[in-house]
């Protein structure tokens, strides 16, 4: 029986691990469930799972959680704040991490998976996005497997030898003969408006993803494609690629999940529904493979599949993004916060979609242009982050 924490439980890649657990129950036990403050959702998923633990970032929540299982004699161990999701994450007794928080407060209690030498079901990009090297040589330093969740990725990671899978960070695409990877993206529901009105996109319209659903702040990213931006550069990590190694694609009908070209022709796809269940129960299984409760596609109810080229005047945040990836460790990291930032302020009606690629070149120029730049530790690079948010939260407010 191997034990698993779930980061970030009560969202969408929570849910859906928690139903792969469920069509695999004599192989998976829940230790740990975390979350940051849905206390209602955190009840009832203590009630259904009974795990040894929960998890929840904010204080007050942990205490009402906490008052909730006791009154009705579920024996969970509520545990609170940074502390308590990085106990959780790294208890003796866990095997693999789901790491599922969406954006930056994943990456410490991910990191704390990572030192104890777990298994990292790796969904939460942003923490690898802000840390890169950092990430990946703690992988190695520590023993810790790193499993990638995003569609993607774990398409990708399908898509090459085994002797890549297990060399994650560091192995050599040259010498696997591979010429590139295939990066897809549906290219999100403004895929063929008018430019001229994206300035006028809500919230609601932009979280509408056609193919795929998923939390806010992901749904968003999709429609900008940043999410692209920050696949491009968890894919420059995970599969240690060089620029030219790494392309995007857009393909609408997300049936392919990505792709991988090598030297002598072939191209291996890995194809499916668009479910995250079957990425997640293969990083949950792997080398093996175990029911995810996904339906086959049906190839004769398909419709056409079909690519293009991403249009930057469309997308200026994958540019942004793509740019920033060759660039530097300082500049992915200044991008995804000021991003996260931006995307916030839209979602609270604060921005338009428009501003926020404005708002992440900014951030992203000003933080290029300090004078000193540290980004030898990840104490730095958290420091970096700070001041990035900063410059965005201050640049929100101007063109609120
Ligand atoms: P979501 O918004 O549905 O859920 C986010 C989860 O993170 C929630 O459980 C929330 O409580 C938790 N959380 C937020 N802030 C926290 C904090 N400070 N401390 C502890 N927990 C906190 O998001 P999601 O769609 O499930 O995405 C989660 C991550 O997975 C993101 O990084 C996203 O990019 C990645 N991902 C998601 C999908 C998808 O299909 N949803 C696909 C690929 C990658
Ligand atoms: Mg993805």
């Amino acid at each position: 029986m191997q034990k698993i924490t779930i980061l970030g439980a009560t969202g969408s890649i929570g849910e859906s691990t928690l139903s792969v657990i469920e069509h695999n129950p004599e192989q998976f036990s829940v230790y740990a469930l975390a979350a940051a403050s849905n206390v209602d959702k955190m009840y009832q998923l203590c009630v259904k799972w009974q795990p040894e633990y929960a998890a929840m970032a904010d204080v007050s929540a942990a205490l009402l959680l906490e008052k909730k299982l006791n009154d009705s004699n579920v024996t969970t161990r509520v545990v609170a704040g940074l502390e308590g999701l990085c106990e959780v994450s790294s208890a003796d007794a866990v095997d693999m991490v789901m790491a599922a928080i969406v954006g930056s407060p994943g990456l410490l209690p991910t990191m704390a998976a990572v030192k104890a030498g777990k298994r990292i079901l790796l969904a939460n990009k942003e923490a690898l996005v802000m840390s890169g090297q950092f990430f990946i040589d703690a992988a190695k330093h520590y023993g810790a497997q790193i499993l990638p969740v995003d569609s993607e990725h774990n398409a990708i990671f399908q898509c090459l030898s085994q002797s890549v899978q297990t060399d994650l960070g560091y192995c050599d695409l040259d010498a696997n003969g591979v010429h590139s990877i295939l990066l897809t993206g549906s290219g999100g529901p403004f895929r063929y408006s008018d430019i001229a009105s994206l300035s006028d996109v809500t919230p609601e319209m932009a979280i509408a993803h056609p193919n795929w659903s998923m939390g806010p702040k992901i749904s968003v990213d999709s429609a900008t494609m940043m999410n692209k931006g920050l696949e491009f550069i968890e894919a420059k990590w995970l599969f240690n690629a060089k620029q030219e190694q790494l392309k995007v694609l857009i393909h609408p009908q997300s049936v392919i999940h990505s792709m991988v070209q090598y030297n002598d022709g072939s191209v291996i796809a890995q194809m499916g529904e668009p479910d995250m269940r079957t990425p997640i129960a293969l990083s949950m299984s792997y080398p093996n493979r175990i029911p995810s409760g996904v339906k086959p596609i049906n190839f004769t109810q398909l419709n056409e599949l079909t690519f293009l080229a991403p249009d930057m005047a469309r997308y200026p945040c994958l540019q942004l993004a793509i740019d920033a990836c060759y660039t530097g460790q300082h500049a992915t990291t200044a991008i995804n916060a000021a991003n996260e930032v931006s995307v916030e302020a839209f979602l609270n009606r604060q921005l338009k979609f428009t501003d926020i690629a404005l708002i992440n070149e900014a951030v992203m120029s000003k933080v290029c242009g300090l004078s000193t730049l540290d980004t030898q530790s990840l104490e730095s690079l958290l420091e970096l982050d700070k001041i990035a948010r900063q410059y965005a939260r201050e640049l929100s407010i101007e063109r609120s």
